[in-house]
């Protein structure tokens, strides 16, 4: 199946995408991943997004449904993906419809004090980009990442002045996708709030394996 995840930054879209990209068997693509990886490269195209990203702001649409098109042209999308944080506004929805099928928008729920909850602990891997919390999923040892010895970071828009602006952002530009979806009988409502393996749960009973 095609899916979109959508919801607040925060709500744990990335784990999860992993979580069902590795049992499902279907890849997972982050707009943000892949902003990231360009950024650490210091591609052109990481060039021209860092001051935008780190602020919490949005690349434009053209630039980012241009990177989605061409990934979802790769041929391990042919039997399913997953859309972690595209798309985030309705013109890129929009666009989207014109070069993939959508099966499912999934939509994790998830009120403001969780996000905020969830982003000022987040830690991430500088080296293999594997994420920790704090609280929720600490590493074995502190600042230091438990897959590769990495050392863990705070993403510069996980700050507290980013956090709040990345929610206004949402508010205003990503939220009325919930509605844009649900108007086309494409939304799951999932709850966000706990556990991520509880999330995991709801999500496999919801979308069986042998059905996707
Ligand atoms: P994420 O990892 O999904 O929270 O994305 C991190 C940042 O990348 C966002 O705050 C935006 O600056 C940028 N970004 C990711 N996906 C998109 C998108 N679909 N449209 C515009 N900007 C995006």
């Amino acid at each position: 199946m095609n899916f979109i995840f959508l919801g607040p930054p925060g709500a744990g879209k990335g784990t999860l995408a992993a979580a069902v990209s590795a049992s499902y068997g279907i890849p997972h693509i982050s707009t943000g991943e892949i902003f990231r990886a360009a950024i650490k490269a210091q591609t052109p195209l990481g060039c021209k997004v860092k001051a935008i990203i780190d602020s919490g702001s949005l690349v434009g649409d053209d630039i980012t449904v241009e990177l989605v098109k061409e990934r979802l042209s790769q041929p391990d999308t042919k039997n399913g993906f997953i859309l972690d944080g595209f798309p985030r506004t309705i013109a890129q929805a929009e666009a989207l419809e014109k070069f993939a099928r959508i099966d499912c928008a999934v939509n994790f729920d998830i009120d403001d004090n969780g996000v905020v909850e969830r982003l000022s602990g987040r830690r991430v891997c500088r080296t293999c980009s594997h994420n920790f919390h704090v609280v929720f999923m600490p590493p074995e040892k502190e600042n230091i990442c438990t897959h590769c010895g990495g050392e863990l970071f705070v993403r510069d828009d996980d700050k507290p002045e980013a956090i709040k602006h990345r929610l206004e952002v949402y508010r205003a530009q990503t939220a009325p996708l919930i509605d844009f979806y649900r108007s086309k009988n494409l939304l799951k409502d999932i709850d966000a709030k706990p556990a991520t393996d509880l999330v995991l749960q709801a999500f496999q009973t919801a979308f069986p394996k042998e059905r996707t």
